[in-house]
């Protein structure tokens, strides 16, 4: 029991002897008689037995006043403890020990700090002795304090109190301030938070501006004040309609929040993108009662986003789309075309010599001119169609919806296509230069899903190649036979490219001789053994192969096994002195290095030049003059001979015949097929042998098929022959054994 439940008890007695000393003090009567001492007494007896009764009422009183407190007292909200100036416990309330989670007895002649958190002992003391120095002084506190295994912040109110007995003592309650601790520490984080970079709105229910923060009046410009009681409407940029901001509320009252990419304005007008987040707060019972909006200024990132979108989709010399938005906007184009049904077009342009311009003006020109160019082909087209550069000089427009007649969708291409090549025929000012150019145009026609993007392309790069087929400065629409000229082009390009090293090529001879039929050599032709097609004839390839450069390695091969030939022969009586004329094409003879590898092969053969003959046509000798005369003189040094195939058909020259070291002119078959059909033809062929003989040179007739062209040509002194009258090109074997070998 506390020494405090003593006190009532002490005023008891004391009430007591004041009652029994007013009776003592009570004067004495005269003389009274027996009855009025009785009476008296009566009076003093009922007098008494009421003050007793008062007493008794007072003490009951007291008693129940006492208990009050006491209850008062022990289960009071806050904590009482009494302590010692050295913090021993003497005395403490019943809540007190439930804050400590202890029994009462427990705390009792213990010391206080054994409940303090040791990382707040050092402050207890200090708090402490700043108390007991300041008697009557009220002092407060937090410390964290034990129970049990955890901890709870306490409040602490001390007073230093002297007893009646002169001992001091500490009288401190302590009160549970964990909660507001906490309440307060959430709304220390709340407010951190709540001044983050990121904007924050606050409204209520109705959508009515409470807070906002920092960062957000510096992203809209506007200040809480402006913005306190308006509503989020204020920011409206105009870019989204009202089924916009609908789809957002009702995925709000759906799902409790929402987020997207919002176009607002600032307060001075600009229209900026923002990333919004935006969540319902609820109460208990559900119901709205805050919307919370995030919003991050994202002008910046899109900024960024849009120049690495204009570099992933634009050409950067003339800002027109590249290939790649090409084809985004072919793939909606052609879904477009399958809701509408109708017909749109692809127009591939290419700059005709444009190498030219960038080989004699320079690259810088060469840009100047594209741009150009590329403004020219915007003006020629709609708005919405798509203009866009595939790379170097090549230029792919897509006009869409055209028409649902593919008649008149063509024609309104073919319209667009013509006003297209009058516009780039115009001449271009290249700064000071004024430049001439023309384009060739490939266009095919395109509706619903029914090619690839793919297929499309390659149709309008066909078509366009046709146009420079046809001469360039035109356009041509893309149709079915060419697509199959293409293919089984590219069927045989991608066999060709297989066939050396597949062993598939082989040498045929053609004997080569004078009127009387004695051979006096023979003329190597390339055939090309394909496994499905079989005996090709180098008509079909060679110029392809010329195109795609494989003529140098497959050349080289042909030269390589003449010479082996050559040496071979060298073996027999009746081969021994045979001359062998090789064809060479121009992309092979124009290496650099061609007079260094027939000098190679005819060293790796162990064989002299003078049994070879190289066979060329004019053609080559037009490509460049210069380097021929240059390269035949060298081979002459080594004595491989030449002759001039298919003479006669091209621009033969005077000029040039006689500054070329040639040996041999042979004079085309279609000269010699034409004797007796075309009298023109027969003064050509007289003429040629004449002026073979002028110029020193050798003569022979070629394709020679019938005995009266044979006489013809003896008659007017042509001394070597080669034709099917003679022999067909043969397979080695049978030649050599048509040769008795
Ligand atoms: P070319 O050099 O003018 O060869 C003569 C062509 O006429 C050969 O055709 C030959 O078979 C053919 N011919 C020969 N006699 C007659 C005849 O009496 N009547 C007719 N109608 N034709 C006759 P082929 O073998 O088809 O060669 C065609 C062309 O291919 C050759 O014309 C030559 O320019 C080229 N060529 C052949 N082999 C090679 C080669 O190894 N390299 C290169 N670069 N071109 C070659
Ligand atoms: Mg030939
Ligand atoms: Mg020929």
């Amino acid at each position: 029991m506390s020494n405090e439940s003593t006190k009532p008890d002490q005023q008891s007695p004391t009430l007591h002897s004041q009652a029994e000393e007013r009776l003592a003090l009570t004067p004495a009567p005269p003389s009274p008689s027996v009855e009025e001492l009785l009476h008296e007494l009566r009076v003093h007896q009922i007098e008494l037995e009421m003050q007793n009764e008062e007493l008794q009422r007072a003490r009951t009183a007291l008693e129940a006043s006492h208990n009050r407190y006491l209850n008062l007292y022990e289960f009071a909200p806050v904590g009482y403890f009494t302590l010692t100036p050295e913090g021993e416990i003497i005395e403490t309330n019943l809540t007190a020990a439930a804050l400590l989670g202890v029994e009462r007895d427990n705390l009792l002649n213990r010391y206080f700090t054994s409940w303090v958190a040791s990382e707040d002992c050092d402050r207890w003391y200090l708090l402490i002795k700043s108390v007991l120095q300041h008697q009557g002084e009220q002092k407060n506190f937090e410390l964290r304090l034990k129970r049990g295994d955890s901890f709870f912040y306490g409040r602490l109110d001390c007073l230093l109190i002297m007893t009646d007995d002169q001992a001091t003592t500490l009288r401190i309650t302590l009160t549970d301030i964990t909660e507001s601790k906490r309440a307060e520490e959430e709304l220390r984080i709340a407010s951190v938070a709540f001044e983050a970079q990121e904007g924050i709105m606050i409204t209520n229910a109705d959508k009515v501006i409470l807070r906002v923060n920092r960062a957000f009046s510096e992203i809209t410009g506007y200040s809480l004040e402006e913005l306190v009681g308006q509503t989020p409407y204020l920011f409206s940029s105009g870019r989204h309609n009202a089924a916009f901001y609908s789809r957002m509320w009702e995925c709000i009252n759906r799902t409790g929040s929402w987020h997207g990419e919002i176009w607002d304005q600032r307060k001075n007008g600009e229209i900026f993108p923002k990333w919004v987040t935006i969540t319902a707060v609820k109460d208990k019972d559900g119901v709205v009662t805050h919307y919370v909006g995030l919003h991050t200024d994202i002008s910046e990132r899109k900024a960024s986003e849009e120049e690495i979108k204009q570099l992933a989709y634009y050409d950067p010399l003339t800002a027109l789309p590249n290939r790649r938005l090409l084809l985004d906007r072919l793939q909606q184009a052609l879904a477009a075309s399958a809701r509408s049904e109708k017909y749109g077009a692809l127009l591939f342009i290419d700059l005709d010599n444009f190498k030219a311009l960038n080989d004699n003006l320079g690259h810088d020109m060469g840009d100047i001119l594209l741009q150009q160019a590329a403004q020219r082909l915007m003006a020629c087209v709609r708005e919405g169609d798509t203009v866009s550069r595939q790379g170097g000089d090549e230029f792919v427009i897509m006009l869409e919806e055209l028409s649902e007649d593919s008649d008149e969708a063509a024609t309104k291409a073919k319209t667009i296509g013509e006003k297209i090549i009058g516009s780039l025929n115009q001449a271009y000012q290249l700064t000071c230069h004024e430049y001439q150019n023309t384009p060739s145009i490939g266009i095919t026609l395109f509706v619903n899903h029914r090619h690839t993007i793919r297929a499309l392309l390659k149709r309008a790069d066909i078509a366009m190649y046709e146009a420079k087929a046809a001469g360039r400065n035109t356009l041509r629409f893309f149709d079915q036979d060419m697509q199959k000229a293409v293919m089984a082009r590219a069927t045989l390009e991608a066999d060709l490219r297989s066939a050396l090293a597949k062993n598939q090529f082989e040498l045929y001879f053609q004997r080569q001789a004078r009127h009387d039929g004695q051979v006096i050599g023979a003329e190597a032709l390339l055939r090309w053994e394909h496994p499905e097609r079989g005996l090709v004839l180098p008509l079909e390839f060679i110029s392809l192969a010329e195109e795609i450069g494989l003529i140098v390695p497959i050349g080289q091969w042909v030269l390589e096994n003449a010479c082996a030939q050559l040496k071979r022969w060298e073996g027999h009586a009746q081969t021994r002195n045979l001359q062998l004329a090789v064809n060479v094409s121009p992309r092979q003879f124009h290496q650099p290095d061609f007079t260094e590898q027939v000098r190679a092969m005819l060293k790796k053969a162990a064989i002299k030049g003078d049994r070879l003959k190289l066979e060329f046509t004019e053609n080559l000798v037009f490509e460049d003059i210069d380097d021929t005369i240059a390269k035949m003189k060298i081979l002459k040094k080594i004595s491989v001979s030449f002759s001039m195939d298919d003479f006669g058909t091209g621009y033969s020259s005077l000029a040039y015949l006689t500054q070329l070291p040639l040996d041999q002119l042979k004079i085309d078959q279609s000269f010699i097929h034409n004797l007796g059909l075309k009298p023109t033809d027969a003064v050509i062929v007289q003429t040629i042998i004449g002026m073979a003989k002028n110029l020193g040179m050798e003569v022979i007739a070629e394709g020679v098929e019938t005995e009266e062209q044979r006489v013809f040509l003896e008659q007017h002194s042509c001394p070597l022959y080669q034709g099917y009258l003679f022999s067909e090109p043969v397979p080695l074997a049978e030649f050599e054994h048509s040769l008795g070998i």
